[in-house]
């Protein structure tokens, strides 16, 4: 078989060439490696935002584009991580080196038959235009490597709006590649993917970025992009909508349970707008931390003693038949004062009572 790229060492993986023929030039700055794979496929926090617009809202950088790939094994073990970018200078788009046939994928899959599937975390969706032809490649691909399930997670819809007079092409070709489904999952970037895409392939990715919910601007945009796929291809994709801020009804909420059935150690610990990481504990997902807990909880129960005290405080039917000494230690004493005073008070009304008779008796 004839090969078309060549391979080169990195520090932290492999460079690769997808062509022989490209060489360094000053137009391309990312010639001639535009495959790389491992922690070389790492970028910028900033040249993250710059190609997929996170966490800011849509960028659509003008000839750009930047994919970034998992290639796992059936077990769902990721066996590389990479990342292709597209060529200025040749004019050459990633997905078009990336499914090449008796390219570098073509290859590895030829060498490894444990693979079966395929994630791209991609800036556009694939494109079909002329001396393109991204998505037919990506048809011929799939037909040759039947195993194979692939599944796209793009930002940024490539144009397809009906001003752009490839739209019609390139919305014909999502179809198309929809049809392959449930092989193939067309489906927008959303909530917990972004995570885990800063995670795995970008470069000291800021805390916040890595923990916060993501940005209203951000959301509502990949919102627009699951109805748009949908409309396009027909097929309703992977999902997730950030649930809106939620009011801190914690409080309200605890107060609606009994007291005796109430048990601190299952009362949810991330109520403020956390809960929506947990779509990444899928079996298709990588593993990603999970936020730590917020401390408003923790405010609330300090805020709120009363809680604890009415906790401890118990049932009225519990403490029949009860030792109130060992519970309430001045119980005993006060109740036998009042009997003291009572027998004091009856024994002298006695005494009172035998002085009136003595003397009746004496007069
Ligand atoms: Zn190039
Ligand atoms: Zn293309």
């Amino acid at each position: 078989m004839e090969y078309f790229f060549q391979e080169f060492s990195g520090y932290h993986g492999t460079l690769i060439k997808p062509y022989y023929w490209l060489y360094h030039n000053q137009y391309c700055l990312k010639c001639p490696y535009h495959i790389r794979t491992g922690e070389e496929s790492r970028v910028t926090y900033g040249e993250f935002y710059e190609a997929f617009g996170f966490p800011y809202g849509p960028t659509m950088p003008e000839n750009k584009q930047l994919i970034f790939y998992e290639v796992k094994a059936f077990s769902g073990e990721v066996l590389q991580k990479g990342q292709v970018t597209n060529c200025v200078s040749s004019n050459i788009h990633a997905e078009s080196m990336l499914f090449e046939e008796h390219g570098y994928v073509d290859s590895f899959l030829y060498h490894h038959e444990s693979i079966g599937y395929i994630t791209l975390y991609t800036n556009y969706t694939p494109c079909n235009e002329y001396a393109h032809c991204c998505t037919s490649k990506m048809h011929d691909f799939l037909i040759k490597h039947p195993q194979i399930r692939l599944d796209i997670y793009f930002s940024q819809l490539y144009h397809v709006n009906e001003d752009n007079f490839s739209s019609v092409w390139n919305r014909e070709a999502l179809k198309s590649l929809a049809g392959f489904w449930p092989r193939v999952t067309l489906n927008p970037i959303s909530n917990g993917i972004w995570q885990t895409i800063l995670y795995n392939f970008v470069k000291e990715a800021p805390a916040t970025s890595l923990y916060q919910p993501v940005l209203p601007i951000r959301a509502s945009t990949d919102s627009y992009n699951a109805h748009m796929i949908h409309v396009i291809t027909g097929i309703k994709p992977y999902f997730v909508d950030v649930p809106p801020e939620p009011k801190p009804k914690i409080i309200s909420r605890r107060q609606d349970i009994p007291m005796g059935m109430m048990n601190y150690s299952s009362i949810p610990q991330a109520q403020h707008g956390n809960y929506q990481y947990l779509p990444f504990l899928t079996p298709r997902m990588p593993f990603m931390p999970i936020p730590a807990p917020e401390f408003h909880a923790q405010k609330d129960f300090e805020s709120k003693p009363k809680h604890v005290v009415r906790h401890l405080k118990m049932p009225t039917d519990i403490n029949e038949g009860m030792d109130l000494g060992n519970v309430l230690p001045n119980a005993r004493k006060i109740n036998e004062v009042v009997i003291t005073e009572k027998v004091v008070r009856e024994k002298e009304r006695e005494k009172k009572g035998n002085r009136k008779k003595k003397k009746r008796d004496r007069s």
